[in-house]
């Protein structure tokens, strides 16, 4: 069974992969390895920052003598929310949206907040969105070479937060098909129809 590496510290995506892809693999988190460096997300697309960050980690794992626990790849995920009024945006600026140049990334209430005030005004059939999902995989022995998957999901921002489950913009976010949130609807329904549940399927069938 291939050991795979999640290239992420956030949490919620790491979570949502291991779920995903199931018993077919042996999912590590990044947890286990806390002297991993920080990447910097500098790249202008999803497909720039999730090869950068899927790289920079299995070339600092393959300088680590790691004997037994040395594992088999490195997956990165790059995503975000696009929105159809606002010309795509806040697309590869999704986790930082609400926060000011150099700052880091916003709280996700922050985030949201933002998103409804700058939709304000935009009326209900003109508020389509899509996630998208940028999978980065990278051998080990190979740190230089990766493999891209791309998964989108297609739907609308709602007038306001709903549901408890899931992060980032999911309480905004009513998928082609449903009248409820991602947060609403819960993991079950979001990880069979999501942006990173199609790129995940394609990952998959690469395997
Ligand atoms: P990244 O970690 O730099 O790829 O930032 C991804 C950001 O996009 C997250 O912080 C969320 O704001 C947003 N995002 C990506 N995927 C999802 C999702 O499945 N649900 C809600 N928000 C998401």
């Amino acid at each position: 069974m291939p050991t795979l590496i999640i290239a992420s510290r956030n949490t919620h995506k790491a979570e949502e992969i291991s779920t995903i892809l199931g018993n077919g693999f042996d999912v590590q988190s990044l947890a286990a390895f806390p002297d991993a460096p920080p990447v910097i997300e500098d790249g202008d697309s999803f497909a720039a920052n999730a090869t950068k960050k899927a790289c920079e980690i299995a070339s600092w794992l393959e300088s680590q003598a790691l004997g037994q626990a040395r594992p088999d790849f490195v997956l990165a995920d790059d995503s975000g929310l696009e929105v159809d009024a606002l010309g795509g945006a806040p697309g590869i600026h999704s986790a930082r949206f609400a926060a000011d140049d150099n700052e880091g990334n916003a709280a996700d209430a922050d985030n949201n907040a933002k998103l409804l005030q700058e939709l304000a005004d935009v009326p209900a059939n003109k508020r389509g969105a899509q996630f998208r999902c940028i999978l980065a995989l990278t051998a080990l022995g190979q740190a230089n070479s990766t493999e891209l998957f791309e998964g989108v999901c297609r739907g609308r921002i709602s007038q306001m937060e709903t549901g408890e489950g899931g992060f980032g913009y999911d309480p905004l976010f009513i998928p082609d098909g449903y009248d409820n949130s991602f947060a609403d609807l819960g993991p079950a329904t979001k990880n069979t129809l999501s942006h990173r549940a199609k790129a995940l399927a394609k990952l998959a069938g690469f395997f």
